[in-house]
């Protein structure tokens, strides 16, 4: 009798533990973070806890390199009139953004990630506005940063730039990292062996066979920026892995 009260104990146990390791199992991406219903600015970390905070499967992010090769996140090449990639970064930790926050560095905004495992920070490195060798700089210290913080596990990479991806997959092999360009075949990102695709709602509605497809060679789809509410369910519809939204909450409530 022992024996089987020691079996349902340790089962128990290890649910528990499992469900609290586990990431949230449902298909939405928080474009920016959690922010047009929430009052917190795009990118910010704000936005990212609330994201956290809804339950997302994950939380998308921008990232560029400042002069002196920090890295910060943000959407645009240049805030308040400032160029990330022509400052240094002491300069750059000066400026607040709308909600108070000062412009978060990467590591800021992974540390604030790594305080949890259920919602996943799906970092796109931007390309660069310089040249080819920041943009794959850039991509080297995402790599680097991301193992340091220790959030290698819980990291998705995204980005237009082809060789970016190229790049992140030979530094970190176990990565997944998604295209977003939409111009290669599911063919070309499998012989590439990359791991998925993250393209435009309109590059999949022109290609209907891309979803079916990327699953066959169990490579995942990711579609962006879907916002309204037919869109959403038409997504839904099609079964893709994941969609990336400015609306996470409306898509959390039909996608129940
Ligand atoms: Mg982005």
């Amino acid at each position: 009798m022992k024996k089987v009260f020691l079996a349902i104990a340790v089962g128990l146990l290890s649910l528990t533990t499992f469900e609290g390791m586990s990431q949230n199992k449902n298909k939405v991406i928080a474009h920016r973070g959690a922010w047009k219903n929430t009052g917190a600015t795009e990118n910010s970390i704000g936005a990212l806890e609330h994201a956290i905070k809804l339950g997302c499967y994950g939380s998308e992010f921008d990232v560029h390199m400042s002069a002196d090769s920090v890295l910060f996140v943000l959407h645009d090449h240049s805030i308040k009139g400032t160029h990330i990639e022509k400052t240094n970064s002491q300069e750059l930790l000066q400026i607040k953004l709308e909600n108070g926050e000062s412009l978060p560095t990467l590591e800021a905004y992974l540390k604030a990630g790594s305080k949890q495992k259920k919602t996943r920070l799906i970092l796109e490195i931007k390309p660069s506005s310089v040249n080819k060798e920041r943009s794959l700089a850039l991509a080297t210290k995402c790599v680097e940063l991301v193992k340091k913080m220790k959030v290698e596990k819980i990291t998705d990479y995204i980005s237009f730039d082809f060789d970016v991806c190229l790049k992140v997959k030979q530094l970190a092999p176990k990565a997944h990292v998604e295209y977003l360009k939409g111009d290669k075949t599911p063919d070309e990102i499998a012989a590439a062996g990359l791991d998925g695709i993250d393209y435009h709602f309109n590059v999949f509605k022109k290609n209907e066979d891309y979803i079916p497809a990327m699953r066959q060679k169990k490579l995942t789809t990711n579609v962006w920026t879907v916002n309204d509410e037919a869109s959403l369910k038409y997504f839904l519809e099609k079964d893709v892995d994941f969609i990336t939204t400015n609306e996470p909450e409306l898509l959390l409530s039909i996608s129940k």
